[in-house]
């Protein structure tokens, strides 16, 4: 199935467009296509470019968010809602609107708020040192690192992400100087990793195994909750209705996808479509699920 499905994506014309408002993303093409399936019983599958690593960007909301909740539990609960936004990853009015509160974690301003508590009190490049630990055990994987060029691109371009931090910071909703907050935020996203460690990291949202267990069974349906209804933004109806499984969307063209009990899958096309979700990937996860018999919904 794996192997169709990429001969039919290395077909397509319309790839979308990778994201620019990054110096560094705007380099990559987007030729890239590769798909990576760990399944429940130990398997691995993998098609394209499965070993070429590419930034995870905001797929890492799901490693910080996973951290913060083991760290501080449903505390971080009051600081940031779990209602989809209908709007734009990097909305700036919805916060105003809604007095600092993000609406949840996977937007720009609640991941913000995420890192920031995981923060609290610690060194920005102690808190980088325990998101890289927390995905390379995940992943059962060490060579997993961050790309300080990618980080530095953002931190030099990344305005809209600083101007809702001093607006977080302006309603009392973030504990750090918002220089130092989005530093870490932009270093977390700009980890990178490879489909096959990807789908590896993401086993533990799988559920059901013991080797997996790095939270709570309840904090992993949460989390994929929280992914099946904002994991893509305002894109995230259409991603349920199309592949009915929980995924998060990074704007380096990555997805990891969760089918509960059975896989993890990482797919990654660095084209996006309008909503700043990969093109290809959402198709070429769409196309897997339905051939698999995959969906949260029956
Ligand atoms: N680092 C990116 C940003 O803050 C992440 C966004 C994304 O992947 N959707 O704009």
């Amino acid at each position: 199935m794996m192997n169709r499905i990429h001969d039919e994506m290395q077909g397509m014309t319309d790839r979308g467009a990778v994201a620019d408002y990054i110096p560094e993303l705007a380099q990559v093409s987007p030729a890239h296509f590769a798909m990576s399936v760990c399944t429940a019983d130990g398997q691995s599958f993998h098609v394209g470019e499965a070993g070429v690593p590419f930034s995870i960007q905001s797929i890492s909301k799901v490693f910080t968010l996973a951290l913060a909740l083991g760290r501080l539990g449903d505390q971080l609960w009051s600081r940031v809602g779990r209602e989809p936004s209908g709007l734009a990853f990097n909305s700036m009015v919805q916060l105003e609107h809604e007095r600092g509160i993000p609406r949840n974690p996977f937007i720009n301003a609640g991941a913000i708020v995420v890192t920031d508590a995981i923060l609290a009190g610690h060194a920005p490049r102690e808190v980088l040192g325990e998101v890289l630990r927390f995905v390379r055990q995940a992943a059962g994987d060490d060579d997993i690192h961050i790309n300080h060029r990618v980080a530095k691109s953002e931190q030099a371009t990344g305005h809209r992400n600083m101007a809702l931090a001093h607006f977080l910071r302006a309603h009392g909703n973030l504990r750090n100087a918002p220089d130092l907050t989005c530093g870490v935020y932009f270093h977390q996203c700009a980890i990178e990793m490879t489909t096959r460690q990807l789908a590896q990291a993401g086993r533990f949202l799988m559920g059901g195994l013991p080797a997996a267990r790095l939270l709570s069974p309840a904090r992993v349906r949460r989390i994929n909750a929280l992914m099946m209804t904002c994991g893509h933004y305002d894109g995230s109806g259409d991603f349920a209705y199309r592949v009915g499984l929980p995924g998060k969307s990074g704007v380096g063209g990555g997805i990891l996808v969760i089918a509960p009990g059975r896989a993890a899958i990482a797919v990654w096309s660095p084209g996006l479509d309008a909503q700043g979700n990969s093109r290809l990937g959402t198709l070429a996860v769409e196309r897997l699920a339905q051939a698999a018999g995959w969906s949260v919904f029956g």
